[in-house]
């Protein structure tokens, strides 16, 4: 098959030759239409997120249909649709997370095209237990952000409560997904991008968003919780600021720049400032559940696998609206 691997950070993906892998018993082999690209991927390139498998094939976010399936796979059938996400692999009994309920906190967490080889390539095997079966109203380019984008970006939205006035920094592939859900929900939006960044506003204004500027302004009037979609530190403060009494500021990426320091009136009066870490897979079942009804319809900027590394570059770059999304023939 072909595959993009990475096989040492701070260079590009290079396009190889690799045996079709096969399943372990708990395993389903897919055959990958496509694979979104997430910023995620960018952070394991850059050296960002230090302990990845090399060489490794990236990618979290794959559609596909199972071509073969291990003996113990008690679900699902061959040509059946699935999704895999990032969580690829929890203990389920070893660790107190797993045992409490958090399995996105697993002390033996694998995670998809990080620990485990992922869906920059023709096929790919996973879990059967990680992975989910996804709605026909989804056409496989535009169901593939939703597994990353959609479910972890879920998680932070879940994580805001009921807020109905809710900021989101940085309007990339998941906040373009979760504004269709809080606007479908009934909330404000107030988006926030890049400075200068009109075309990226304007694409928000369209998306339903109450309103959108650059990131170091204040919103017309204050937010009860804020997502910080971007990995950049000085957000933090920002959000804070931009938040009212009680208000909750949610990191939802897995990297961040340093966070400058930041006067305590700021964080005072109850101001909430919290992580989210990976999903679980009751993170998605909801949201797959949610998103025909909204329905929720990405915008999807298509390259085909053996263009990876310009996939990474342009969203490097900020040149993409929506997600990006690796189209696998
Ligand atoms: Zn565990
Ligand atoms: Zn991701």
């Amino acid at each position: 098959m072909r595959a993009m691997i990475l096989e040492a950070p701070h260079q590009p993906l290079r396009l190889v030759q690799l045996p079709v892998p096969k399943p372990n018993p708990e395993q389903v082999l897919i055959r990958v239409h496509a694979c979104a690209v997430c910023r995620t991927d960018l952070h394991i390139v850059d050296g960002e997120l230090t302990h990845p498998k090399l060489p490794l094939i990236l990618g979290h976010q794959i559609v596909g249909t199972i071509e073969a399936m291990g003996e113990r796979v008690d679900k699902f059938s061959v040509s059946q649709r699935v999704g895999v996400p990032w969580l690829g692999y929890t203990c389920g009994d070893r660790c107190r997370y797993c045992l409490s309920d958090r399995e996105n906190l697993c002390d033996y967490a694998e995670f998809t095209g990080y620990n485990l080889d992922g869906g920059f390539a023709e096929y790919t095997v996973a879990d059967y237990r990680f992975c989910f079966p996804l709605d026909p109203s989804f056409p496989d380019l535009q169901a593939a952000p939703l597994l990353c984008g959609g479910l972890i970006g879920y998680r932070a939205y879940r994580m805001t409560g009921d807020a109905e006035k809710l900021g989101f920094y940085g309007f990339g592939s998941s906040a373009h997904i979760l504004i269709q859900l809080a606007r479908y929900q009934g909330r404000q939006v107030f988006a926030f991008t890049r400075s200068g960044d009109l075309e990226g506003q304007e694409f928000a204004r369209q998306l339903g968003a109450t309103w959108a500027g650059d990131s170091d302004v204040l919103p017309p009037e204050p937010l009860d919780a804020a997502i910080i979609f971007a990995s950049v530190g000085k957000l933090v403060p920002a959000a804070l600021r931009a938040v009212s009494k009680g208000g909750v500021v949610v990191c939802a990426g897995i990297h961040m720049s340093d966070i400058p320091s930041f006067p305590y009136h700021i964080l005072w009066e109850e101001r909430v400032l919290r992580s989210v870490a990976n999903l679980t897979r009751r993170d998605g079942e909801e949201f797959l559940t949610l998103a025909p009804k909204v329905p929720i319809r990405t915008e999807v900027n298509a390259f085909p696998l053996t263009q990876a590394n310009e996939a990474l570059d342009a969203l490097r770059s900020g040149k993409i609206e929506g997600s990006a999304v690796l189209v696998v023939d």
